[in-house]
């Protein structure tokens, strides 16, 4: 660095001077983000929707649990036209006297009305998570975020916050997490429109498939007794 470039850098009068101090002070503060949990839990009971990425996918196939989340599992179409896998929140039990509504075997609340609703994976009688040692990633590295240029808390109001003991090793994993799940998070959200759109094609292929397949194998007697029904549909004056 030359000397001219050096001293026009150097602060000129009081006020900037008491300025870099400022800027100095809170990348200071910001250098001192700390965190332990203190497993208060509050993130498993009002977190909504939990993103789920192929980090995840690949650890629930390698210890064999995959079977067990697919219950949970859902697709999660956003407002701004994208699609997330999420572990489903569940719709809350009936409060006391209120009817047990009857199941919808399709799970068709919508997402939007269940977004404070507790994790379907968390045990409010027994405290605790029921999949700790193969929870998402989205649950290691919470409340950080990473996106992609930045971190921020996505929950101020999370108590870990501001907790003493947080050592270098666990601060570097803990912003090691958030990039990966920044990265496998955007893989998934690139992959996932495609295998949709790829799926619901060869369902709707197969569907034709099994419909042809089931048309060439009908009798006359059956072909006329369809003609007969599709016949009485078209005489008969709609409502
Ligand atoms: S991450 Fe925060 S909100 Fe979640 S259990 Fe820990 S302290 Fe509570
Ligand atoms: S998977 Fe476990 S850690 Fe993650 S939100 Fe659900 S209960 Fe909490």
């Amino acid at each position: 660095m030359s000397e001219e470039n050096q001293t026009e850098k150097e602060p000129k009068n009081k006020e900037e001077k008491e300025e870099k101090k400022e800027v100095s002070e809170s990348a200071e503060e910001k250098a001192k983000f700390t965190f332990k949990c203190t497993q208060c839990q509050r993130c498993c009971l009002e977190r909504g929707p939990i993103p789920i990425t192929f980090w995840d996918l690949e650890m629930w196939a390698r210890n064999g649990v995959v079977a067990n989340f697919m219950p949970y599992l859902d697709i999660y179409d956003k407002h701004d036209g994208g699609l997330d896998l999420i572990l489903k929140p569940l719709p809350p039990p009936p409060k006391e006297g209120e009817e047990q509504p009857k199941k919808d075997p399709f799970g068709s609340i919508p997402i939007e009305d269940l977004l404070t609703v507790k994790c379907p994976l968390y045990n409010e009688e027994q405290k605790k998570c029921l999949v700790y040692d193969n929870r998402p990633l989205s649950c290691r590295v919470y409340p950080l975020e990473f996106d992609g240029k930045n971190f921020t808390i996505v929950d101020v109001d999370c108590p870990g916050i501001g907790q003493e003991g947080m050592s270098k090793e666990e601060l570097k994993e803990m912003r090691d997490t958030a990039k990966t799940m920044y990265y496998e998070l955007t893989r998934m959200r690139i992959a996932l429109p495609v295998l949709s759109q790829m799926i619901s094609q060869k369902v709707m292929m197969d569907l034709m498939r099994q419909n042809m397949e089931a048309m060439s194998k009908m009798t006359d007697e059956d072909r006329a007794k369809l003609d007969e029904i599709f016949q009485k549909n078209k005489d008969t004056p709609e409502p």
